[in-house]
């Protein structure tokens, strides 16, 4: 597993971007190590806190771990830290008087915050119409399609240029339907050199940008996919693939096996939109962490995907 020095770099004032204020520190530089137990473990005890005056909540509670841990994930550790919150929290302390108050804590909360904030709320079940809180944000590929996938973040790629690969890649078929992790507005939908057909979408706070990439040779998006469009969490967006890393359009990628290349990007600032200071986040133990949610997709009359039995974000 990567290892990596945090590096932490704290702006403290506070940035105006697109239109709004940012209360919080911007951050210049994430290192999200988030385990997948960690993930799982702040999860469950989600479901006990979740309603009470604790002030825990999923995402500070990873930051917290990675408070004390050094932001070195590990289970024997982790899991001792979130018993002694969890006890201290029965016992009627509240979060924001265990969590410490220094610069550190505020950069951790803020950037795990970021990437995890949107992943457990309130939603509704589509099939049921019962209210439920929990993870809402599906795993990328539709339930029932084969996947695997290992943690290649930060590998090197050479087409073009010589650089980092910047996200995640999940093998699969051919034309197994892209589910939408988050909603937001497309932003990108069409073919780039490197990512092929692809679509990326802005989350509502701006915060995220999520890219889908390498999709599926002559049909490669769900209907009405265009720049602009509003996009809900669960929805079909496209086809996974092996487009890309040509300058001419609708050419798959040479030996290469069919993958959705994954990319979630961290916007605190405009400058961070596009050029050297782009933050891409490890999605590896993310992706491993939404596979316990997954989109079924059903043909419909034409032949093409729709989302069945979705979590509706309430
Ligand atoms: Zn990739």
């Amino acid at each position: 597993m990567k290892k990596k020095l945090l590096s932490v770099i704290l702006c403290l004032c506070a940035l105006p971007l697109c239109g709004f204020a940012f209360a919080e520190p911007s951050v210049r530089w994430v290192d999200f190590n988030a385990s997948e137990w960690a993930l799982r473990a702040c999860l469950k005890y989600e479901a006990e806190f979740y309603g009470s005056d604790s002030g825990y909540n999923f995402a500070d509670a990873v930051a917290y771990l990675a408070f004390k841990n050094g932001n070195r994930f590990s289970k024997a550790k982790d899991e001792k830290t979130l018993k002694n919150l969890a006890e201290r929290l029965r016992g009627g302390e509240k979060f924001h008087e265990i969590m410490p108050d220094t610069d550190y804590a505020a950069y951790l909360r803020t950037s795990y915050g970021a990437v995890l904030s949107p992943l457990v709320g309130d939603y509704i079940e589509e099939a049921t119409g019962e209210r439920k809180h929990g993870l809402r944000c599906p795993f990328p590929l539709a339930a029932g399609h084969w996947y695997n996938h290992y943690d290649d973040f930060g590998n090197s790629r050479s087409f073009g240029y010589k650089r980092r690969h910047l996200g995640h890649d999940i093998m699969g078929s051919v034309g197994t339907p892209i589910v939408a992790v988050e909603g937001g507005t497309v932003t990108e939908c069409g073919w780039n050199r490197y990512g092929g057909w692809r679509v990326g979408i802005r989350s509502d706070d701006s915060l995220r940008y999520y890219y889908y990439a390498h999709l599926r040779k002559d049909k490669p998006f769900a209907e009405g996919m265009e720049v602009g469009k509003r996009v809900e969490s669960g929805d079909i967006i496209g086809y996974l693939g092996v487009t890309g890393y040509s300058d001419k359009e609708n050419v798959n990628l040479k030996s290469c096996s069919p993958h959705l290349h994954f990319g979630l990007q961290l916007i605190f600032s405009p400058e961070q939109e596009k050029g050297p200071k782009e933050i891409w986040v490890d999605l590896y133990a993310l992706t491993r962490f939404l596979a316990s949610y997954r989109v079924q997709a059903v043909r419909d009359d034409g032949g093409a995907y729709v989302p069945a039995a979705r979590r509706l974000w309430a």
